[in-house]
């Protein structure tokens, strides 16, 4: 792109890999199992930041874009950002907009896209991205993209996808393994290029099936012969990442058009954390040149990287904890990796030695140079499930906000970092659900009295919107009215024969 410089890809574990990103979001892990990285980190200055106030989300989003994406060009950025972020799936012209909850506390909301979690900001464009990058490295054929999913990702993955040019979307899921509510928003999928089924088997005899399809040599000359190619939608696709860094620049650029901070002032940005990738992407924004002092690091009970900021060790070897914020319930940090790569000037020896004891004894500890570099940025604390709640019904009643169970673990470790540092610099809060999604958590949070054994998905939603004021989202609203269009099942070694049956309708 004009007057940039020509941005290439390395791996976490090969940083003499030189790839441009059409080709690392096309093939989304490097073949040394290392994870993509640009060779260098654009910067953005003081007076563009400040530039940004009045621009719009997609605006901002084609500036940052481009600075990475550089062999897209403008036009097809341009496509993918106004494709991707329309006020008709979001709900609000704002795509994320930033709630005043007090004079230092900001609330980004990410969860107004379609299936009311943050994985819609970059679900939404991954495949705009990929589609193009499938035809910038010379493919022809389109892709099928195949997914095994224990619920969430699945529903923003269909989203995504649907209707796209090019793709067409299969997603397993486990039959036994979901709720009523995930198993609807899957079965009632719009899109003349979708297919859903379930899997008789759980979510590992899904997610193995997928990877046997991914890695067998004749599923995939058939799939060559029917005119595709596989691809997947993985969570460590750069093109997942990098559309995340664009919503922290669009908050600060919101709280400056707002007259909340001044240009250059410092903020922290608090992020309930589990693959590590979200607040990654903040990480990466500070990078840029946007302005923070603290990253702060909330986890639930499974609160791995607490004791790595505080200890420098990762230890995966302790026991897996099920809590009230899902999506929160990880032991591996994928993401990490990326930031280790960062943090240790780009020694990619140093990161395969680390990835290796991880996968051999399930540990690892980190150098005191890079532990230094790691506790100058990032404040790590963690809620279990008790205080979580407590954090919900307080805000509920102190502020009239109702907040998801995710993003209550992030107001609670923010607020005890406040105790401990007294620090009061201005702080965006990623909130990452819509609290609809965790109803039922949510609801228990702030009526600690009422009995909601016997109430169904619907009348749990409808009790909310009481309690909230909050509008229930059309996408959850309206689920009980539609059509189910997939009543699939097949045995866990068949699920080659129904990718095929949908590749040749
Ligand atoms: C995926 C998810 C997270 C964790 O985000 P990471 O990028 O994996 O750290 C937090 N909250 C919700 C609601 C999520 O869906």
């Amino acid at each position: 792109m004009k007057g940039k410089i020509n941005m290439k890809y390395q791996s976490t574990r090969n940083s003499n890999l030189n790839l441009d990103s059409a080709q690392a979001i096309k093939i989304g892990i490097a073949p040394d199992g290392g994870l993509f990285v640009p060779v260098s980190i654009p910067k953005i200055s003081d007076e563009k930041i400040a530039s940004f106030a009045s621009l719009t989300y997609v605006e901002i989003a084609n500036e940052i874009l481009s600075e990475f994406l550089t062999d897209y060009t403008e036009e097809e950025l341009k496509d993918c950002t106004k494709n991707a972020y329309t006020k008709e799936k979001f709900e609000t012209d704002e795509i994320a907009p930033v709630y005043k909850l007090n004079e230092n506390e900001y609330i980004l909301e990410l969860w107004h896209g379609p299936t009311c979690a943050f994985k819609d900001m970059a679900l939404q464009i991954l495949p705009h991205f990929l589609t193009k990058a499938i035809r910038k490295t010379g493919e022809e054929k389109d892709v099928i993209i195949l997914v095994a999913t224990s619920g969430d990702t699945g529903k923003a993955a269909l989203e995504g996808f649907k209707d796209v040019d090019g793709t067409k979307i299969q997603v397993f899921y486990p039959r036994d393994g979901v709720s009523d509510i995930q198993k609807l928003q899957m079965t009632t999928q719009e899109g003349k290029n979708v297919n859903v089924s379930a899997v008789e088997g759980n979510f590992d005899d899904a997610q193995t099936g997928v990877k046997i399809i991914f890695s067998n040599d004749e599923f995939n000359k058939e799939a060559n012969s029917l005119g595709y190619v596989f691809s997947s939608a993985n969570s460590i696709n750069w093109g997942r990442l990098v559309p995340q860094i664009v919503y922290y620049f669009a908050s600060y650029a919101k709280m400056l058009r707002d007259g909340y901070i001044k240009n250059g002032e410092k903020i922290n940005i608090t992020v309930p954390t589990g693959n590590f990738g979200n607040i990654l992407a903040a990480y990466f924004a500070m990078e840029m040149g946007l302005k923070v002092n603290k990253l702060i690091c909330a986890s639930n009970t499974n609160n791995i990287l607490t004791d790595f900021i505080k200890t420098g060790i990762y230890d995966k070897n302790r026991k897996f904890e099920t809590t009230i914020s899902p999506s929160m319930d990880i032991l591996i940090s994928s993401n990490l990796e990326r930031l280790l790569y960062l943090l240790s000037d780009r020694d990619d020896k140093k990161v395969s030695e680390y990835m290796s004891l991880l996968n051999k004894e399930g540990k690892y500890e980190i150098s005191s140079d890079i532990k230094e570099k790691l506790t100058s940025v990032f404040y790590g604390g963690y809620c279990d499930d008790t205080d979580t709640k407590k954090t919900i019904k307080n805000v509920y009643d102190k502020y009239s906000y109702t907040m998801d169970t995710h993003t209550a673990v992030a107001q609670n470790v923010y607020e005890n970092y406040v105790k401990e540092t007294g620090d009061t610099t201005k702080t965006v809060i990623a909130s990452t659900a819509n609290p609809y999604k965790f109803n039922e958590s949510v609801l228990s949070a702030i009526t600690p009295d009422a009995s909601l054994d016997n109430l169904d998905e619907f009348e749990l939603l409808d009790l909310l919107n009481e309690k909230s004021g909050l509008k229930i989202p059309n996408s959850l609203g309206l689920l009980k009215e539609k059509e189910v269009r997939f009543k699939n099942s097949c045995k866990k070694e068949a699920l080659w024969d129904e990718v095929k049956n949908f590749l040749t309708k």
